[in-house]
């Protein structure tokens, strides 16, 4: 689904991505992994649009989509999550969601918040939709809570809630586990398996927690210093004598 072909991207003197080649395959939940400053959040914010890579290029189903901005990204159905921006945060988790649809009429979602009290209220399909999303991630009891007032693994729950309010079909989450408690962990690590078996969602996560990742992903692909070191199961990735170098000298 997501083609990566010798991506490169140095800033200043520093190789952040060096020579990346993978793909993720459609209905996958593929796992990059990679000690501290490897290059896999830089890597990420060249498949999603935010930066430019010095050279190679990145498909979405057979199309080039190198240095296609995110929002021309998202209606085509590639999403990446975020942490919920600072404005959002004096928004109710519902209104979180509704402010989503706003954004599909092809603005950032900054200029969608500008907006979002344009939103129809009595667009009935938004809100079957907020309390579908709602259900699913079991946060109904936090719908009229102020973001900003959620636990870290709430918010990344409602995160993944906006990214259900989209068309999305392929989201990268850069590590979706970081910061919450081992409760919350379960809850999101169910939430994304089961969008990618019930929903159809193809998955690329970053995670730094092992066990999330041996349970999810399956191809796993490791980076070092900006460039792929290994790729397979996590069960081949865990015996890879680079890999287990990589973490110990990183
Ligand atoms: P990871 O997500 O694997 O921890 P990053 O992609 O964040 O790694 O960083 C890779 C390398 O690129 C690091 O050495 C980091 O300091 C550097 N880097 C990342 N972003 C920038 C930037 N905007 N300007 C300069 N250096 C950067
Ligand atoms: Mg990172």
């Amino acid at each position: 689904m997501i083609k990566i072909e010798h991506v490169s991207k140095a800033f200043g003197g520093i190789q952040a991505v060096d020579d990346v080649s993978f793909e993720v395959a459609e209905g996958s939940i593929t796992g990059l992994i990679g000690p501290n400053g490897a290059g896999k959040s830089t890597l990420f914010n060249i498949v999603a649009g935010l930066i430019r890579p010095d050279s190679g290029r990145i498909s979405l189903e057979g199309r080039d989509i190198t240095g296609r901005r995110p929002h021309q990204l998202f209606h085509q159905g590639l999403v990446r999550t975020f942490q919920i921006p600072h404005e959002f945060s004096r928004m109710t988790v519902r209104e979180n969601l509704m402010v989503v649809p706003a954004g599909q009429a092809g603005e950032n979602l900054f200029k969608a918040w500008f907006r979002w009290g344009q939103v129809r209220e009595q667009d009935s399909k938004v809100l079957e939709r907020v309390d579908e999303v709602l259900d699913f991630l079991e946060i109904s009891h936090v719908a009229d809570e102020l973001a900003g007032n959620l636990s870290g693994g709430q918010k990344k729950l409602l995160d993944l809630g906006r990214t259900m309010m989209t068309d999305a079909r392929a989201v990268l989450l850069d590590e979706p586990g970081a910061g919450v408690n081992r409760t919350l962990l379960g809850k999101i690590s169910e939430a994304i398996q089961r969008l990618n078996t019930e929903r159809g969602y193809t998955f690329c996560l970053i995670e730094h927690d092992m066990d999330l990742i041996s349970k999810l992903c399956d191809p796993v692909h490791v980076m070092a210093n900006g460039a792929l070191i290994a790729s397979g199961p996590m069960s081949e990735i865990r015996q890879n004598e680079q890999v287990r170098e990589a973490y110990l000298g990183g």
